[in-house]
C-alpha cells in the first residue's frame, strides 16, 4: 500500500507527488493521461519564471521531475471510485474502471477539469490557433484585435471585461434571450463602450483560413437569420467541467461538482486531499494548481504523521 497515492498527473498532481515524496514516504500516482489539459495547450506565457514554453515541453519537465524521485507512476488508469476507510487510520481504496484496486493511507484527488466545448466545425480545428478557452492565458495574443466571447454567464462577461483592456472589440454571443452574468459584471461591460453583446445567439462556425481564425458564423434564433463576424480570437466561456463524477455520492461536492477543500486541502473524508481545477478555489491556472499540490500533499503528510495506523 502507499501512503500517498494521487489521482491525477496533472500539474497539481505532479507537484503533491514530489512533495510526497521528499518527505520519503511510499508515493504513487495515478492518472488516466499525465499532463492533464497542459497536454492541450500551444503556448504558456504565465508560469512564471519561464518566459515562455508550449504546453507538451512543460509536461516532460514535469514527468522528468517526479521521475526523478522514488514515485510509481501508472499511467492509462481511471479512478472509478473511491472507498473510505472504515476507521481513521486505516488504508483507503481507489477503484480503477479496469477492476483494480490501490491502497493507500492518504488520497490527493488532482483530476482536473475539462472546458466545455461548442461541439460545432472548425471548433477543435482551430483550437489554439484563434480558439481559447483562457482569458488570463491567451488574451495578450490577440492585442489590438477583433475577439468573441461565447457565453454571457459570469465567465463570459468577466472574461469580455478583461480582454476589453487588450483588443480591439468584444463581441458577446449568448444563446439565451438575456445574459445570466450578475447584473453588476453586465453593467461593468455596457460601460466599456468596445463591447457588443448579442442575445439569441448560436454559434455555427468557427471558420478560419487554414491556418488561423478568421470568423465565425452564428444563426439569429429570433428571426433565423445566419450571420457572420469577421475576428481573430473566439474565447469559449460555457463551463468548465470538474472530472468528478467518480466521487459522487462519496465525496462532498458543491453545486458544481467541484470539490470542496479546506485551506490545508482536506474534503469531507479524513485523509484525502484534493488540489487544482478540481476543486472549489477560484481562478484555474497552472501555477495555481501546483500550489495547491503542495498544500494538499503537506496537508496529507501532516495528516499521516498525526493518524496512528491500525
Ligand atoms: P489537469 O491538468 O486537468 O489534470 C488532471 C489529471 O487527472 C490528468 O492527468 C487526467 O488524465 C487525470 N484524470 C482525470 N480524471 C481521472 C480519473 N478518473 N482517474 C485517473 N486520472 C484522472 N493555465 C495557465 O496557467 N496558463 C496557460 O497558458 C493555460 N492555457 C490553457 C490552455 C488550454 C487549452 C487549457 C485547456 C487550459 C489552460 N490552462 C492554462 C489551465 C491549466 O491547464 C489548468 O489550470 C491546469 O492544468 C490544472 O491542473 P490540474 O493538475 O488541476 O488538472
Amino acid at each position: 500500500a502507499f501512503d500517498l497515492l494521487v489521482v491525477g498527473g496533472g500539474p497539481a498532481g505532479a507537484s503533491a507527488a514530489i512533495y510526497a515524496a521528499r518527505k520519503g514516504i511510499r508515493t504513487g500516482v495515478v492518472a488516466d493521461r499525465f499532463g492533464g489539459q497542459v497536454l492541450d495547450t500551444v503556448g504558456i506565457e504565465n508560469f512564471i519564471s519561464v518566459k515562455a514554453t508550449e504546453g507538451p515541453k512543460l509536461v516532460s519537465s514535469l514527468e522528468e521531475h517526479v521521475r526523478d524521485y522514488n514515485v510509481d507512476i501508472i499511467t492509462n488508469q481511471t479512478a472509478s471510485k473511491v472507498i473510505a476507510a472504515e476507521q481513521v487510520g486505516d488504508l483507503i481504496e481507489v477503484e480503477l474502471e479496469s477492476g483494480a484496486k490501490l491502497k493507500s493511507r492518504s488520497l490527493v484527488l488532482a483530476t482536473g477539469a475539462r472546458w466545455r466545448e461548442m461541439n460545432v466545425p472548425g471548433e477543435k480545428e482551430y483550437r489554439g490557433a484563434g480558439v481559447a478557452y483562457c482569458p488570463h492565458c491567451d488574451g495578450p495574443l490577440f492585442k489590438g484585435k477583433k475577439v468573441a466571447v461565447i457565453g454571457g454567464g459570469n465567465s463570459g462577461i468577466e472574461a469580455a471585461v478583461d480582454l476589453a483592456g487588450i483588443v480591439e472589440h468584444v463581441t458577446v454571443l449568448e444563446f439565451d434571450s438575456k445574459l445570466r452574468a450578475d447584473e453588476v459584471l453586465q453593467r461593468k461591460a455596457r460601460s466599456m463602450g468596445n463591447i457588443d453583446m448579442i442575445t439569441e445567439a448560436m454559434t455555427t462556425e468557427v471558420v478560419g483560413d487554414g491556418e488561423r481564425v478568421t470568423g465565425l458564423t452564428y444563426t439569429d434564433r429570433s428571426s433565423g437569420e445566419s450571420k457572420s463576424i469577421e475576428l481573430a480570437g473566439i474565447f469559449v466561456q460555457i463551463g468548465l467541467v470538474p472530472n468528478t463524477e467518480f466521487l459522487k455520492g462519496d465525496v462532498e461536492l458543491t453545486q458544481r461538482g467541484e470539490i470542496i477543500t479546506s485551506a490545508q486541502g482536506e474534503t469531507s473524508i479524513p485523509g484525502v486531499f484534493a488540489a487544482g481545477d478540481v476543486t472549489d478555489s477560484p481562478y484555474k491556472q497552472i501555477i495555481i494548481a501546483m500550489g495547491s499540490g503542495a498544500t494538499a500533499s503537506l496537508g496529507a503528510f501532516d495528516y499521516l504523521i498525526r493518524t496512528p495506523v491500525v
